[in-house]
């Protein structure tokens, strides 16, 4: 584990880069962040226990839980998360969850529906839930978010998030059609995890290859990788001369 001759530290682990579909057989969308303070995950896809224990990661580590919006491939894994902190890995201290509006109600609608035995009185630990709100500036320990509404949903809200820890910058798009806005959010951030999910075929709201491929050069980060990679996109990866994301890749900004 690297870290800057200042101390700060802002660490990516790629746990899942596939869309909602695993494609390519990779996990859903996951990542580890890792700052000088606090570890915790970016989204938290169904298949994310199969992730962090395929690194392995020790899911005792994290702090807390970020979820961009709330569509399966990203918060579906929350309930099994929940699980192993009663069965496998007890856990004692609190957990918070960050995540757009309505975040507990769905989480708690989800886990009724796959185990309605699990209570939040029987989890054995303080299970709580922050609403992010666009716009609105958040810091956890050393690390300030800044959540961004993106164009990906229309009733429920979707988030990009600016993750900043001593001056380090994570600019997480969550799931976006393009939208310019990105130009000015990733303007000097040292990594920029950019969903990327078709090639050339349009994929519902999301990003395409051909889309972003002349917007490139006006992104200003310091390091760009593209994520959420579906098939066709997956298959196109080793000729576009831009980064795209595969498990286990630890990116230290
Ligand atoms: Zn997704
Ligand atoms: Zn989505």
């Amino acid at each position: 584990m690297s870290t800057s001759p200042e101390g700060v530290k802002l660490d990516v682990t790629i746990l899942g880069s596939s869309d909602a579909f695993c494609s390519g057989g990779h996990p859903h969308a996951s990542y580890l962040v890792e700052t000088r303070q606090a570890t915790f995950l970016v989204d938290c896809g169904p298949t994310v226990l199969l992730a962090l224990k395929r690194q392995p990661i020790d899911t005792a580590s994290l702090d807390f839980v970020v979820i961009s919006h709330m569509h399966g491939d990203h918060f579906g894994g929350v309930p099994f998360l929940l699980l192993e902190y009663i069965y496998e890995r007890p856990r004692t201290r609190p957990l918070t969850i960050y995540g757009p509006p309505g975040i507990a109600a769905r989480v708690w609608t989800l886990m009724r529906a796959l185990y309605p035995d699990v209570l939040p009185e029987k989890l054995g630990f303080e299970l709580a839930f922050v609403e992010l709100l666009p716009e609105r500036r958040v810091t956890v320990a050393d690390v300030e978010m800044h959540p961004v509404r993106v164009p990906h949903q229309d009733e429920d809200v979707s988030l990009a998030i600016c993750f900043t820890s001593g001056g380090k910058r994570l600019l997480y798009s969550g799931d976006s059609p393009w939208d310019d806005r990105f130009i000015d959010l990733a303007r000097g951030v040292d990594l920029f995890l950019c969903e990327c999910t078709a090639y050339e075929d349009p994929m519902g709201r999301h990003i395409q290859w051909t889309t972003l491929k002349p917007l490139v050069p006006k992104l200003e980060c310091k390091r760009l990788v593209l994520i959420h990679l579906g098939r066709d996109m997956r298959a196109h990866c080793a000729e576009i001369g831009v980064e795209c994301a595969t498990e286990g890749l630890k990116i230290s900004t």
